[in-house]
């Protein structure tokens, strides 16, 4: 069984600390994996503090991985020792349900397999990527080009494909009005997605010093939503709204901003269910809806179409040893716009 060393915490709001433990030994499917770096998720940090109801501990975080191919089991198609390899939030779906039929494991029927804080087929726990390996299912295994920043690639396998997802499913396209709520992992994401598909960008924020980073990102426009004059001048004008915040938030303010049949997405889960004006709704035959990460195909696509037009994340690299850190900057939301962990600074 490969040996692991990672970063744990070992019991909820525990500071992240060095863990060893042991990873399975590679089946015929599967691909092992020496973890080069690894993006930081603010659900990493949600469910260290078990803010997502009771976690399992010791927990190894870390879903936003790139590595290298080091071994590959007997039956393994995609992949050899030496390609650039990536693994997201999923590990494993049970590939039977319709979801999972249509390559949309992260709404399986019987619950994805997360790539850390789960429980594999086995029973045995899953660890994450704040770790020196990892070992999955080559079906959930994703191929890295050589062409982009493998540091900066990182951060697409969750912030990436949460936002570009839902811009594929609304169809946003050439033309269109779209809006992109805050400015964050996600949103610096939505914003390049929209911006490379054409669309005419507009970033609402709550903050006055985020207008120029967001135009050198893409937008067109740049909003603060807390200014109603403002918000007024848009009324009725977005074929879409990708909303990213989940902090407490007006999201009927943001719903009247949506044109006749247009829609709005949430991604975030805000501590409490926000109110909704149903009215909003009818008197537009407008559309609320949500969406989880994207699926393995889906998150295939979006890495080839990064590599063609040289798309990555806005990244901070840190060592191992400053997560912890790390953890605290973002609660302040200082970051732009996400870490990334530089494994080779693990030692044992
Ligand atoms: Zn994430
Ligand atoms: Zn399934």
């Amino acid at each position: 069984m490969p040996a692991s060393l990672g970063y744990a915490a070992l019991s909820p709001k525990a500071p992240l600390g060095p863990f060893r433990f042991e990873r399975r030994e590679p089946g015929p499917h599967d691909v092992q994996i020496e973890i080069h770096y690894c993006g930081v998720c603010h659900s990493d940090l949600h469910q260290v503090n078990e803010e997502w109801g009771t976690a399992t501990f010791p927990m190894v975080p870390g879903h936003e991985i790139v590595g290298r191919v080091v071994k590959v089991g007997a039956h393994v198609k995609g992949f050899k020792p030496g390609d650039l390899a990536g693994v997201g939030c999923m590990v494993d779906s049970c590939r039977s349900c319709p979801s999972c039929g249509e390559g949309l494991e992260q709404y399986c029927d019987k619950g994805f397999v997360g790539t850390y804080g789960s429980k594999q087929k086995d029973g045995t726990p899953t660890y994450g990527g704040y770790s020196n390996n990892i070992v999955v299912d080559e079906a959930f295994t994703l191929r890295i080009s050589p062409k982009l920043n493998p540091a900066a690639v990182a951060p697409l396998l969750c912030a990436g494909i949460t936002t570009w997802s839902p811009l594929r499913h609304w169809k946003v396209s050439k033309g269109q009005k779209i809006g992109i709520v805050g400015l964050g992992g996600l949103g610096h994401m939505g914003v390049k997605f929209a911006h490379s598909f054409g669309a005419r960008v507009v970033l609402f924020t709550t903050s006055q010093a985020k207008a120029e980073d967001a135009r050198r990102l893409g937008a067109d426009e740049v909003v603060v939503s807390r200014n109603k004059d403002e918000m007024k001048k848009h009324a009725r004008s977005f074929d879409f709204i990708l909303d990213t915040v989940s902090a407490p938030h007006d999201i009927n303010a943001l719903l009247g901003l949506v044109k006749r049949d247009g829609a709005m997405t949430l991604l975030g889960v805000p501590p409490a269910d926000p109110s909704l004006k149903v009215g909003n709704l009818i008197f537009a035959r407008r559309q609320l809806g949500g969406s989880l990460i994207g699926g393995i195909r889906e998150t295939q696509e979006m890495l080839d179409y990064c590599a063609e037009h040289g798309i990555v994340s806005d990244i901070e690299m840190i060592p191992m040893h400053k997560i912890n850190e790390a953890y605290e900057r973002m609660l302040k939301s200082d970051v732009k716009y996400r870490f990334v962990i530089d494994l080779a600074t693990l030692k044992p």
